[in-house]
């Protein structure tokens, strides 16, 4: 539709870019005082900590033992908390993680019990194990021996002390304590490999820890049911871990004894790695296959120390290879080093340990440089992966021919980077796990898809681009919860915890705040919480502080919200401005009504009505048979000439130059308010796009009319053309509608081959190389 407007210039100048016309009733804009938690003198309005913020600190003197026949741990510990908070403590609670796999644990209780359609082997396994899993704490002691009163509720203990722990003041105490180790169940455990009889060791929450005192619970000691993570405080470790004397161990730590674990071959080694650019094996893959066929004649014992960290894991196996180098990491040499068993290779030798060092330079330049001295990734089983400070299982394996799929290679790298990416979220930015899945798992899975395209430009990414959330974000709002939902209560983990938010960070970084200012304030909140506890209002409120952006609305839309991104083009209508040149005007009236004419009738009257009674009688026409009604009379060029000459010079060339003056009514269909993007395609090839930021949604969330003005013609008008919004129904985004797309149907039933999931085109092509068949890879 094309109109002509009359011009005047005072009007067009003032009217205001977007038109509202409605006033919706709408919270969406409103701030989140009301929603955050009042800021005090621990956590300020601006979202750092405040100037009386504490946290308590636990130290750890623990001696284990690996029993690699019975699979079991056995260990004694002293821990020492420092009470920094201002109130008595009359008890402490621990943790004992191992309790979930007791067999009543709680989170037995939450399982569903369904099993007519069949029972995984896994299931199985776990509901008829004869073993007896979960800790027996065999003593707690005070510092002199004597006895302390406690009480076990599930994963959780409480110790009452015979006096109370003054603030300020500090307790030490020991526990002994043994378990059976279960099978690798994705955080901890060992894998069985029963062709030479040895396991891979993988031992978290391993010992009793200290639960979290804080400022925002008290006691954080929501139990352990397995999906909900930990909850831990800061604290300097000394480890000594005791293992038949030809198992390799590697410990989230500084090695404090190499002289006596290592030989002196692999102390060389060990030297050579300081400068190498390429990961050195320090014990070889030749080496690990002689100790994997080996007995063990003794026990050897690796002592480690850490400090400032969290919480304490070790990986332990008579197979492993172990390589390592280090690599500069903002002005600081650190570790970067991988324990893997055979199975793992040729993957785990050519990329493990040089993803460590990658993710360790990308995460420190966009966080805080990376404080500890070493980087570990071990080779767990299939899949997934999990994260400790400075060491992290991970899955991804070849097959026995040493071939594998795409998505084994991209899963492996991309889950390396991910796990050793926590040791920023929430290893030193000590968010609180058991409460907050997205603090760590989101903002790391944000950094792990920066991380990704920088290891290389085409990487899959799984997560973070904002089309890969649209098929979550159709969901039926009862079947989502918000990403501001306890951790056990999440529904669709991955796409709750990890991938929306990831993508909501990706999207205020490129579509919202820019990357300058998102980089700014994402630091900013990794500089503040470094080494402290963070939690939500934390960091939504030192993102707007830092980057002087109101996020107010993006915070409740895509984190306490459950609506999609919807947006479409309604109606598009176009002015043309008037220039009041009666020539023009009458010309185009003139095809107007010529056009008018063309009806059925006198179209077919031309040919049916062989002549008219006028055309037969000419006397019978007069003056308005050959009057011109569109001709232009002296008295209307003489208004026009006065019209122009009331105009100023650049009044005229406005005139003169045609503007077209575009009305675009969008619509917010979704209920998520966005900013407005859309590219305007000229009748001349060329396009520009335009960007409207969500405040065009303040008043009126559901429609914005927007006046574009532009000197060529608009032929095509298309919303989100980069698709940065996750926008969930690009089919309204044009204008005009893009024509249908027809459904394809197959004639045939053939089976197109694809290499998307589990198909190994590596295995064909060295399975046709054997045969002297040409291969499809390329040169
Ligand atoms: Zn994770």
């Amino acid at each position: 539709m094309y109109k002509l407007i009359k011009l005047s210039l005072l009007i067009i100048i003032a009217l205001p870019t977007f038109a509202q016309t409605a006033f919706n009733a709408n919270g969406r804009f409103e701030q989140l005082e009301s929603t955050l938690p009042t800021p005090n003198s621990y956590r300020t309005a601006s979202g750092s900590p405040g100037k009386d913020y504490w946290q308590q600190r636990a130290d750890y003197d623990i001696k284990v033992e690996l029993d690699d026949i019975n699979k079991k741990i056995t260990g004694t510990e002293t821990i020492t908390y420092f009470n920094n908070s201002p109130d008595e403590l009359p008890y402490l609670w621990i943790q004992l993680d191992q309790n979930l796999f007791e067999k009543n644990a709680a989170r037995k209780t939450a399982a569903t019990g369904e099993i007519k359609n069949g029972i995984s082997a896994a299931t199985f396994k776990e509901l008829t194990d004869p073993k007896e899993y979960g800790y027996k704490i065999t003593a707690v002691k005070d510092i002199k021996g004597n006895p302390l009163r406690h009480t076990i509720n599930q994963t959780m203990m409480r110790i009452d002390l015979p006096t109370l722990v003054k603030s300020g003041g500090s307790v030490s105490f020991n526990i002994d304590w043994n378990y059976l180790i279960t099978e690798y169940y994705g955080r901890s455990g060992y894998e069985f490999f029963a062709k030479d009889g040895n396991a891979n060791y993988f031992i978290a929450h391993w010992f009793p820890r200290m639960a979290v005192y804080n400022d925002v619970y008290g006691w954080q000691h929501k139990q352990f049911m397995g999906q909900g993570e930990f909850t831990l405080n800061f604290g300097n470790y000394k480890v000594a871990i005791t293992a038949p004397n030809d198992i390799v161990v590697g410990a989230g730590g500084e090695l404090l004894n190499p002289n006596q674990v290592m030989s002196a071959t692999q102390l060389k080694r060990w030297e050579k790695a300081k400068t190498a650019t390429r990961p050195v094996e320090i014990v070889t893959q030749a080496e690990a296959e002689a100790a994997e066929k080996g007995k063990p004649t003794g026990k050897k014992t690796w002592i480690f120390k850490a400090d400032n960290v969290r919480d304490f894991a070790f990986t332990a196996s008579r197979k492993f290879i172990w390589d390592a180098l280090q690599v500069e990491v903002e002005g600081k040499k650190v570790w970067a080093m991988s324990y893997y068993s055979k199975e793992g290779n040729p993957l785990w030798g050519k990329y493990s340990t040089m993803v460590v060092a990658h993710t360790l330079r990308s995460y420190s330049k966009r966080t805080v440089a990376y404080p500890y001295p070493v980087a570990i990734s071990c080779h767990a089983t299939l899949g997934g992966g999990m994260e400790y400070p400075m060491i992290s299982f991970n899955g991804g394996r070849p097959e026995a021919d040493g071939t594998y799929t795409e998505n084994v290679k991209n899963g492996m790298i991309g889950v390396i980077i991910h796990e050793v990416g926590h040791n920023f979220f929430p290893m030193i930015i000590n968010s609180d796990e058991r409460q907050w899945s997205w603090m760590d798992e989101g903002l790391n899975t944000f950094c792990q898809y920066l991380a990704e395209q920088e290891w290389d430009r085409n990487f899959p990414a799984r997560r973070g681009e904002p089309q890969n959330i649209v098929p979550y974000m159709r969901l039926d709002s009862k079947n989502q919860v918000p990403i501001m939902a306890n951790s056990e209560n999440i529904m669709d983990f991955g796409n709750n915890a990890y991938a929306k938010p990831a993508t909501a960070l990706n999207i205020l970084r490129e579509t919202v705040m820019g990357r300058e200012l998102f980089d700014y304030a994402f630091k900013e909140y990794a500089r503040r919480w470094a080494f402290k506890q963070p939690y939500p209002a934390d960091f939504f409120r030192t993102l707007e502080d830092a980057s002087g952006v109101d996020l107010d609305w993006f915070w409740r839309g895509w984190f306490y919200g459950t609506e999609p991104v919807n947006q479409s083009i309604e109606t598009v209508e176009w002015f043309g401005v008037d220039t009041m040149d009666p020539v023009a005007k009458k010309a185009t009236e003139r095809a107007t009504a010529d056009a008018k004419r063309q009806t059925m009738s006198n179209i077919r009257n031309k040919t049916d009505i062989k002549s008219t009674v006028v055309e037969e009688n000419p006397d019978l026409t007069d003056f308005y048979n050959t009057y011109d009604r569109f001709a232009t009379t002296d008295a209307e060029k003489k208004k026009y000439q006065e019209y122009l000459s009331g105009l100023s010079e650049d009044e005229r060339k406005l005139v003169a130059e045609g503007k077209n003056f575009y009305v675009v009514n969008f619509k917010n269909k979704g209920g998520l308010p966005m900013p407005v993007i859309v590219k305007l395609s000229y009748d001349d090839g060329t396009d520009e796009v335009l960007r409207f930021p969500a405040e065009v949604w303040r008043l009126n969330d559901v429609q914005a009319k927007k006046i574009i003005p532009t000197s060529k013609k608009v032929v095509k008008w298309t919303l989100d053309p980069f698709y940065e919004i996750a926008d969930i129904d690009t089919d309204d985004n044009s204008y005009p509608r893009e024509p249908a797309q027809p459904t394809r149907v197959q004639l045939f039933k053939a089976q197109p081959r694809s290499y998307g999931g589990g198909q190994n085109p590596m295995q064909e092509a060295q399975n046709a190389k054997k045969s002297g068949a040409v291969t499809g890879s390329k040169n």
